[in-house]
């Protein structure tokens, strides 16, 4: 007994002087790097948490690179140093994670915004194909700003504009405008990667294309974006924004997919969300929205049922606002809302795409923003959706919720098959995001609940045979990622082996582990 505990404590020590000296060693050879910008060795815990708020992994170093090249030199040299030293490499755009997926334990973490190889640039007198060159780490807020000087926008969105280029890319990048413009990762031209051999390499459907595939949704596992080159049409100047009520399932999700589907897409933006056991909603909408009917609004009352909000909006331009509305009032009248429930507002284009910037504020000042973000966000094929409807916003989200439920179809003839973004295989499939915050002091805060009740969703969709499919997914085992992955398993192994062969890159998505060799 004394001596398999001796021996075990003499391994232990012998493994803890090796990781020591290799951290040392690590931290040497990191500062000997010829670079533009630097490495933090001091200061990086900020690069160990994200807005999930629930996973912490402290990095060795953060890089705040200043060109391309300060990303190629640092991946690079760990490559050489191959599966003889620990470290990963874990770009990181805004941190708005989840579980950890842009962090790495004793690690480098990419601090991407911290890169502007050059100004952003666009190319406005390509017409009919304007684009923008972009690095992979700037903000969308700032792409919309600079290109509506040139009268031009991106046409895919997320609802939430302080996000990166590199990270939305990694997953796919869904708003209300997916349904007829594809997800952001259907609406880029170009990328500029660094793989994880620290090579520099360009790709489009053209050129690399097997890299450009993968790298799209492909969960930073292949390469690091570090430039993109982005489609762009012209932009709207303001913007017809609706909201209407349904108490049935059924009817709304009726009615959205008839919109989506409808030829010349009689809106240029789609989406909805469940309200469950609200109390004073209409009067929170009349701070922006204004009701068709004022008196009939006033006496619509939920009595505390489940409702639908279809959420739509309308570009307008100055010239076409009176044939718009005219538009809009005939389409609407072919849906089946509440009749009493019309509300509409007008908005600039830049106020109706920065809107969830509204609700962060408000949250920051009310220290909101930072709590804990056990979200869940799902792909359900449209021939299930109404099971889970009943199942999940029935029965087990019966409590007001700390966030937004948010429920749209897309179709997927916009999603490109070839990319490694995951989604089920019919034809038109909902994203359902369960946004809820745990807001300590609120009755339904607790973290542990909220996971609580998010395993039961995910438990209820595998016993009914939803056949949903994760989106920002997090997996624990290789199974579970084998089987997320399904028919693209074997390609996305491939890529993985070819463009970052000691899985180097994106350690916090838990999907590949770099083999060390402590030889
Ligand atoms: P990070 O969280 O920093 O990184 C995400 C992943 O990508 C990590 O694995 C990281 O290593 C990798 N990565 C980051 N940059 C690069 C790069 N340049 N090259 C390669 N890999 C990289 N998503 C939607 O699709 N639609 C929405 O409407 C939407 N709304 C949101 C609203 C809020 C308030 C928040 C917090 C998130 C929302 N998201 C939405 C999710 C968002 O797309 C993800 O959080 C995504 O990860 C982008 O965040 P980020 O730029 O901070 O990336």
């Amino acid at each position: 007994m004394l001596i398999v505990r001796s021996f075990t404590i003499l391994l232990l020590s012998c493994i803890a002087f090796k990781l020591a000296c290799c951290f040392s060693s690590s931290i040497s050879s990191l500062k000997a790097l010829p670079l533009v910008g630097h490495l933090e060795f001091e200061d990086v815990h900020h690069a160990s948490k994200d807005f999930g708020n629930r996973y912490q992994l402290i990095p060795l170093a953060v890089l705040h690179p200043k060109s391309v090249s300060d990303i190629a030199s640092a991946i690079r040299h760990i490559w050489m140093m191959g599966p003889h030293s620990q470290l990963t490499v874990a770009a990181r755009g805004r941190g708005h994670s989840l579980q950890g997926q842009a962090q790495t334990r004793h690690g480098v973490v990419i601090h991407m915004e911290s890169l502007h190889p050059q100004k952003l640039q666009v190319y406005s007198m390509d017409a009919p194909a304007p684009y923008v060159d972009v690095s992979g780490g700037e903000l969308w807020i700032n792409i919309l700003h600079e290109t509506l000087k040139y009268g031009l926008a991106p046409k895919s969105w997320t609802d939430y504009l302080h996000l990166t280029v590199g990270g939305t890319l990694s997953n796919a990048g869904i708003s209300g405008q997916a349904f007829r413009h594809g997800p952001q990762i259907s609406n880029v031209h170009q990328l500029e990667i660094v793989t994880g051999k620290g090579e520099i390499l360009n790709c489009s459907k053209r050129q690399n294309s097997d890299l450009f595939d993968g790298v799209l949704g492909g969960l930073g596992q292949f390469g690091i974006i570090t430039r993109a080159r982005i489609a762009l049409e012209p932009a709207p100047t303001m913007v017809k924004w609706i909201r209407v009520l349904y108490l049935d399932f059924s009817a709304f999700a009726k009615d959205q997919e008839q919109l989506i589907s409808a030829k010349g897409h009689k809106f240029d933006y789609i989406e909805g969300f469940v309200i469950i056991n609200r109390t004073g909603l209409l009067n929170n909408w009349r701070l922006s929205f204004t009701p068709e009917e004022p008196l009939e609004a006033s006496q619509f009352k939920s009595d505390g049922r489940t409702l639908y909000c279809l959420e739509l909006a309308k570009y307008l331009k100055q010239d076409n606002k009176d044939v718009i509305n005219q538009e809009v009032k005939e389409t609407l009248s072919e849906l089946s809302y509440v009749s009493s429930t019309l509300f509409s507002t007008e908005v600039t284009y830049e106020a109706f795409l920065d809107r969830v910037h509204v609700s962060e504020v408000k949250l920051r000042s009310k220290g909101q923003w930072e709590v804990p973000h056990p979200w869940l966000n799902l792909l359900v094929p449209r021939s299930t959706i109404r099971e889970f409807a009943k199942g999940v916003f029935g029965n087990i989200l019966t409590d007001t919720s700390n966030g937004p439920v948010i429920v749209y179809p897309v179709n997927k003839s916009k999603w490109d098959n070839q990319t490694s973004a995951v989604t089920p295989e019919e034809e038109v499939f909902y994203l359902v995001a369960i946004l809820t915050s745990a807001v300590p002091g609120k009755e339904d805060g607790g973290v542990e609940q909220i996971l609580k009740r998010n395993r039961r969703i995910l438990e209820f969709s595998e016993e009914a045979g939803i056949g949903l499919k994760q989106y920002l997914p997090h997996y624990t085992t290789r199974e579970e990622w084998r089987s997320h992955f399904g028919a693209k398993w074997g390609e996305f192994v491939r890529r993985k082996s070819r463009y970052d062969p000691l899985a180097i890159l994106a350690p916090g998505q838990r999907i590949f582990e770099k083999a060390v060799s402590y030889s």
